[in-house]
């Protein structure tokens, strides 16, 4: 089968090395491309889809949103984040769903548990709404900090507290980066006045950023209660591999972590 990534830029991305990985460990010959699509190709998805015999394909920033105006049908999770990452071909068809959300859960919940918590979501874009959907479904009390009151609204459910600032802050369980602060290796506690008092050997830190593997954001956490990125990057590969194949394989785990190994020098769980 073919499958392919689109987005725009695409040149950084993770996704053909994580497929491949799981592809090869399977004896599978399918093919995973990195496919540069701006904007207006995507009005020409179908004759890209022909161009590529895609089964198949992965949608990255910034085609989320506007993808779903050329699906047939959307999976319900995906309509609640407003975002599909995951496209499956049937029939001529285009399903649409997203595995950010079931990516990062069990990414989560694989680490931590699922025992209700409170959790603090900095940022309210795509990634933050994934986030809140996953803490939504295991029960959490959620709180999402965005600078602009505006962006509240772009959530379809508002089942969270709203923070505009982050001066004094109660103690939260969980405190998650869904913004792009600290790829660059900026010191999110400075950029948005977050003290770090409220950081006990307790509370746990995640911060959706992989590369840097760990950011100023999570050296403030004990080492057993930070987590990087990855895993929902890897979890949400393998549950769209799990949907083009309609679960006749399961993903292997193992084998995509090893080849992540190899490429980054150790040091990826
Ligand atoms: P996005 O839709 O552009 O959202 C970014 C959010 O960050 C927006 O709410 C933005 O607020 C906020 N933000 C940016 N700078 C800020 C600041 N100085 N103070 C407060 N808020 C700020 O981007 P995204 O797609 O959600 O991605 C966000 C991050 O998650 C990226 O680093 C991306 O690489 C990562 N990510 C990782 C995975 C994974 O599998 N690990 C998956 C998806 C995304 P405004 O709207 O006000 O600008």
């Amino acid at each position: 089968m073919n499958f392919a990534v689109i987005g725009s830029p695409i040149e950084h991305t993770l996704s053909p090395a994580i497929h491949y990985a799981n592809f090869n460990s399977l004896n599978l010959d399918d093919t995973y491309r990195a496919l540069h699509i701006t904007p207006e190709d995507l009005n020409h998805m179908k004759d890209v889809i022909k161009q590529y015999d895609l089964n198949g394909f992965n949608v990255t920033i910034p085609h989320k949103e506007a993808i779903m105006d050329h699906l047939d049908f959307i999976d319900q999770r995906a309509i609640e984040v407003n975002a599909v990452n995951t496209v499956l071909i049937k029939d001529d068809k285009l399903y649409g769903y997203n595995t950010d959300v079931t990516g990062y859960k069990q990414a989560y919940t694989d680490r931590f548990g699922s025992r209700k918590r409170n959790i603090l979501i900095l940022g309210a874009g795509g990634a933050s709404k994934a986030v809140y959907r996953a803490h939504n479904e295991l029960g959490d009390d959620i709180t999402i900090y965005a600078r602009r009151e505006a962006s509240f609204e772009t959530f379809t459910d508002q089942n969270f507290d709203k923070l505009s600032s982050l001066q004094n802050l109660k103690k939260f369980d969980v405190i998650i980066n869904t913004t792009p602060i600290g790829l660059k290796n900026e010191d999110l506690y400075d950029v948005m006045s977050l003290s770090r008092e409220n950081i006990t050997e307790k509370t746990i830190g995640i911060d959706l950023i992989y590369n840097p593997e760990k950011t100023p954001f999570l050296y403030a956490f004990e080492e057993a209660n930070a987590m990087n990125g990855l895993s929902m990057l890897v979890n949400q590969a393998i549950h769209a591999f799990e949907i083009w194949y309609d679960d006749e394989y399961e993903g292997d785990y193992d084998a995509v972590y090893a080849a992540l190994n190899k490429k980054f020098g150790g040091g990826v769980k």
